[in-house]
């Protein structure tokens, strides 16, 4: 393989020794920096950043998916600012697979950097590709496919040999990195399979030699530390999938992951085997088995595949239905076909639906929901383990013990799991021999410090999450996450004030609820909302305005409405219990309005705690003002993004025309 140069490019003024990483210099140096972005204390968004000098090498990038809560979003990146502060010093990536938490979030990340080379499996590189074109970034990098056995250099200083491992994706590595501090073992997603679907054994041997030659530290993955015993081979599941289909009296409806390259080969196959023609469902599905059978992972004649239109017309029992849907995602076809959503296919009750995967934690409720609702169409399920049906990619903790064993390594750090996985694998490596000292748990961010005989923890970098929208270009922040977790909880409550340039409410607020609950009297709520515009008028005006010499004072409107937002905000936190999203719009009146003294002071103010003890700040406080009002100035336009629904506001008769009657009424 060709190697990527010009590491020293651009980097000669970076002589401070700092690694120009923007840390505070607590850089040790000579060491190797080791930094998880993402997959730890989860399973999903793997990244990792390997650093020495001025290198900086990236192994995988994938994305996660949305937690209960994370409305509208669609995936979960990794934060990547600190790639962003570094990008001069990126020298390339690997990729060890192609399943999406490993590349997932790269079409992404180019978006907001370039790689110069990222080196990967065939498979891998195909299906990064379509990611690329879709997402524009074809230009940002370039592609190097490896085999087995293969050692490219990136940058200066770290060169990586692929070796063959097994895993639930065809075409996927173990890798083995040679540092100026040692050689590190990266395993990547893996298991022992030793009878493998595609005939691609795990290179033992390979594993064994560096074990040989002294492993520095074993970056090993966590998936399945809890469970005991040896992961079976994915060939195990053939005869219950075959049995299952053989027995089938109707269509035989399969979800699996369209990435489990073995598993989708193996169904075809039994496709094939029992006299049923083959319809694909959902995109991932089409994509990849187009992809695979393409570069010749799968084996499967073409007449084997009829579209979905076309199949209605064979008999039920020459049917195979193979599509998405194994998590319980709302829109995979599988969810859809459960809820009576599906534009062409309907659950019958001679239909046989097996999942042939098991629940990512965090879905297993929208699969059993699925599983429910596909039941009570009167479909026979076949699902959940002891069925024979599914078997991990990941290997168990006698896996992760031969895995010790082969690399035997002097330092240990688990990966690619939840917290208590970690914790698992630790306490299997130190069942190896592996002293407690020498190992590292870790979150996401951490930094791992390794010399040729020590092994610390850095100063964390900054990680964290990128949420992005369906479209996958809009980032959902933390404001926006939190509004909508407020819309969806207790909704929306806009308020609209008439305030005059020199600081007098000039007409009575308009409050609309939308999906809030409360036992409170609307009349309330209005009165509350007028006293914090009053309070506001009386505490703040003076910081929000101020008089610049010009005609008319300079008001920060922006500033007035947050204020009395999060007044607001804390009342109904106090008084109620609900946290409403809470949108204030002001509509600015000419100064010298006429003010509206409206009830906030006809009623004793029964708040219980005043603030900044401010409170008694007294109305004359107010009489001053018209000074400043005198010049006859226009009023200023209200803050852009909220004139427009100020109109809409005021259009909203329910809670204004109460507020209207309370005013009659107190007059009368
Ligand atoms: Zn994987
Ligand atoms: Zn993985």
């Amino acid at each position: 393989m060709t190697s990527f140069n010009g590491s020293n490019n651009g980097n000669m003024h970076n002589g401070n020794g700092t690694n120009g990483n923007g840390a505070n210099g607590k850089v040790k140096q000579n060491a190797l920096r080791v930094i998880p972005l993402g997959g730890l204390h989860e399973i999903g968004k793997n990244t990792c950043v390997f650093e020495y000098g001025d290198d900086l090498m990236l192994v995988d990038a994938g994305l996660a998916f949305p937690s209960d809560g994370m409305h509208g979003v669609n995936v979960v990146m990794p934060d990547t600012s600190y790639l962003k502060e570094n990008q001069k010093r990126i020298r390339g990536m690997i990729v060890t697979h192609g399943h999406e938490d490993h590349i997932g979030g790269i079409a992404h990340h180019l978006k907001n950097f370039n790689i110069p080379v990222i080196y990967g499996p065939r498979l891998a590189l195909a299906m990064l590709t379509g990611k690329m074109e879709e997402a524009g970034v074809m230009d940002r990098t370039t592609l190097q496919t490896v085999a087995p056995r293969d050692v490219v250099k990136v940058g200066q200083h770290f060169s990586v040999e692929f070796i063959r491992n097994t895993h639930s994706m065809a075409d996927s590595f173990s890798l083995a990195i040679t540092t100026p501090v040692g050689t590190i073992i990266f395993t990547g997603d893996f298991k022992f399979d030793h009878t493998p679907v595609d005939g691609e054994h795990f290179d033992m041997a390979r594993l064994a030699h560096h074990g040989e030659q002294g492993v520095l530290c074993l970056f090993s993955d966590s998936t399945n530390a809890e469970v005991p015993g040896f992961c079976p081979p994915e060939r195990s599941v053939f005869p219950s999938l075959d049995r299952h289909i053989a027995q089938a009296e109707g269509r035989v409806i399969i979800t699996t992951f369209a990435s489990s390259i073995h598993r989708v080969a193996m169904i075809l196959e039994l496709a094939l085997k029992n006299g049923r023609k083959v319809s694909l469902l959902g995109r991932s599905m089409l994509n990849v088995i187009a992809k695979a059978r393409e570069l010749g992972y799968m084996r499967a004649p073409d007449d084997l595949f009829v579209p979905i239109k076309q199949i209605r017309d064979l008999p039920d029992r020459e049917t195979l239905l193979l599509m998405t849907g194994s998590q319980g995602e709302p829109l995979a076809a599988l969810s859809r076909i459960s809820r009576g959503e599906h534009p062409q296919v309907q659950v019958k009750p001679s239909d046989t639906i097996i999942f042939s995967a098991s629940p990512i934690p965090g879905n297993t409720i929208s699969v059993v929901n699925t599983v429910d609702r596909l039941m009570m169409l009167g479909a026979k399920v076949i699902y959940g383990k002891g069925e024979g049906i599914h078997v991990s990619g990941h290997g168990f903790q006698e896996d992760q013990k031969l895995m010790l064993a082969l690399t035997k390594p002097k330092y240990f750090v688990p990966v690619h799991g939840e917290h208590r996985m970690l914790v698992c694998h630790s306490k299997t490596a130190q069942s190896m021999g592996v002293p407690a000292d020498n190992i590292l748990i870790i979150d996401n961010g951490d930094v791992v410090e390794l010399t040729a005989d020590s092994i610390s923890k850095g100063d964390p970098v900054k990680a964290g999450i990128e949420l992005l929208d369906a479209s996958r270009n809009g980032i959902v922040d933390a404001r926006v996450l939190k509004e909508r977790q407020q819309l969806a909880e207790d909704g929306v409550i806009t308020l609209l004030a008439v305030i005059s340039t020199d600081g007098v409410m000039a007409a009575p607020p308009r409050v609309n609820l939308r999906g809030v609950v409360t036992t409170a009297d609307p009349r309330k709520l209005s009165l509350w909302a007028e006293r914090e515009i009053t309070w506001v008028l009386e505490n703040r005006w003076n910081q929000l305005s101020r008089n610049t010499g010009g005609k008319t004072p300079d008001i920060d409107w922006v500033g007035v409405q947050r204020e009395v937002e999060l007044g607001l905000q804390r009342r109904l936190r106090r008084e109620l219990q609900v946290e409403p999203l809470i949108i204030c719009l002001v509509q600015p009146a000419p100064a010298g309005s006429p003010a509206y003294k409206g009830r906030a002071d006809a009623e004793p103010d029964n708040r219980p705690a005043p603030r900044n003890g401010r409170r008694e700040a007294p109305r004359a406080q107010q009489q001053p003002r018209p000074a400043a009002a005198s010049a006859s100035a226009a009023p200023r336009q209200a803050p852009v993004a909220a004139s427009a629904s100020v109109a809409a506001a005021a259009a909203e008769p329910e809670l204004a025309g109460r507020v209207r009657r309370r005013r009659s009424g107190a007059a009368g």
